[in-house]
């Protein structure tokens, strides 16, 4: 067996909060501790293959792009690890993390806001190449219109500007430009939330093109089951900065096993498209800042017992690939005798 190309391992991020003198003075009067921290992705682990796609999906502010920027480098862990090909990704200061490796790429999810409005599409697709080396200067152009030809876009349109551009065609732009540094990892941050259900399917259909011929290795990160299930081998469920289920797709899909993967699931399809939405989990999520203690979820789910209030549900494999942090598999929701 080889080794998995990406390795997250026990990661975890907080985002410390502002501290103000009115926070300083209400927290002393009060006798509490002034500051605290947001807990956006806490001890999260997961690998990928090379040649896999490996979805994350959750609800907004579950820590999925979090996760993402850990994994491109934009952000330090503040615990854990995470390795590619072995080697650390994420290091040192948060301001200088992302200079360490451009071997992970990121799409994100608005492509104008991504693309440089001033800079010429053929400019902005080689500045990466130049700037590293990674193509010899004479063929910097030639490489360019080969790489907006591989996006379904002429050669041609490298003299163009952004706003020259729909939507669909910026971001198969921004998918040329991660190409161009020949990267081991794509991060899909949301690459086809913004763009119209009709759009969504043609650069969807591109990517499992470019993944077929170039053998991507992908995160995917969306909040739509739908576009998930299209594009993914494995998923991991996030639920608020936690991985809670981990399955192949069609696994996932077919019988989805934690309580929040269930809950998503209980989705509607969206009137004369065929597709699947959130329809939204009952009751509030939980604040970051001052997540519920044991299992996160036990505010909102009907099947929280005395346990899920007191003990944190560790990931635990559930069969076939599938892992799940829930008590119902690992020994029951009812207190432990002391
Ligand atoms: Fe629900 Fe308890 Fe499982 Fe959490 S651990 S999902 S509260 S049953």
């Amino acid at each position: 067996m080889t080794a998995p190309l990406l390795v997250v391992d026990h990661v975890s991020k907080r985002f410390p909060l502002k501290v103000t003198f009115a926070d300083k003075l209400t927290a002393r009067l009060s006798g509490r501790r002034a500051g605290g921290a947001v807990h956006a992705v806490t001890d999260v682990s997961l690998s990928v293959d090379r040649g896999e796609v490996v979805g994350i999906v959750g609800e907004s502010g579950c820590g999925k792009s979090t996760l993402g920027r850990i994994v491109s480098g934009i952000y330090a862990p503040t615990e854990g690890t995470v390795t590619l090909d072995g080697k650390p990704v994420a290091k040192g200061r948060e301001d200088h993390v992302n200079k360490l490796t451009t071997r992970v790429q990121m799409i994100h999810q608005d492509p104008f806001a991504s693309l440089n409005p001033r800079m010429k599409v053929g400019e902005t697709i080689s500045e990466g190449p130049r700037t590293h080396g990674l193509v010899p200067s004479s063929e910097v152009r030639e490489r360019t219109r080969e790489l907006l030809q591989q996006v379904g876009l002429e050669g041609a349109y490298a003299d163009r500007l952004p706003h020259q551009f729909s939507g669909g065609q910026r971001q198969r732009i921004a998918i040329a430009r991660a190409l161009a540094m020949q990267p081991d990892l794509l991060v899909l941050d949301e690459a086809v939330a913004s763009l119209d259900v009709s759009i969504q399917a043609q650069v969807l259909n591109l990517f499992l093109d470019l993944r077929r011929d170039l053998g991507l290795t992908a995160l995917f990160i969306s909040h739509d089951l739908s576009v998930v299930r299209h594009v993914c081998d494995r998923v991991a469920i996030m639920y608020l900065g936690r991985v809670v289920e981990l399955a192949p797709a069609d696994e996932l899909y077919a019988r989805p096993e934690h309580p929040y993967t269930k809950a998503l699931f209980a989705s509607v399809p969206t009137l004369g498209t065929g597709r699947r939405v959130f329809e939204p989990v009952k009751g509030e999520i939980p604040s970051p800042i001052d997540p519920p203690p044991g299992c996160a979820f036990h505010p909102r789910c009907p099947f929280a017992g005395p346990r899920c209030r007191v003990e944190i549900p560790r990931l635990t494999a559930a069969g076939e690939g599938r892992s799940v942090a829930c008590h119902l598999n690992d020994g029951g929701v009812e207190a432990k005798a002391a």
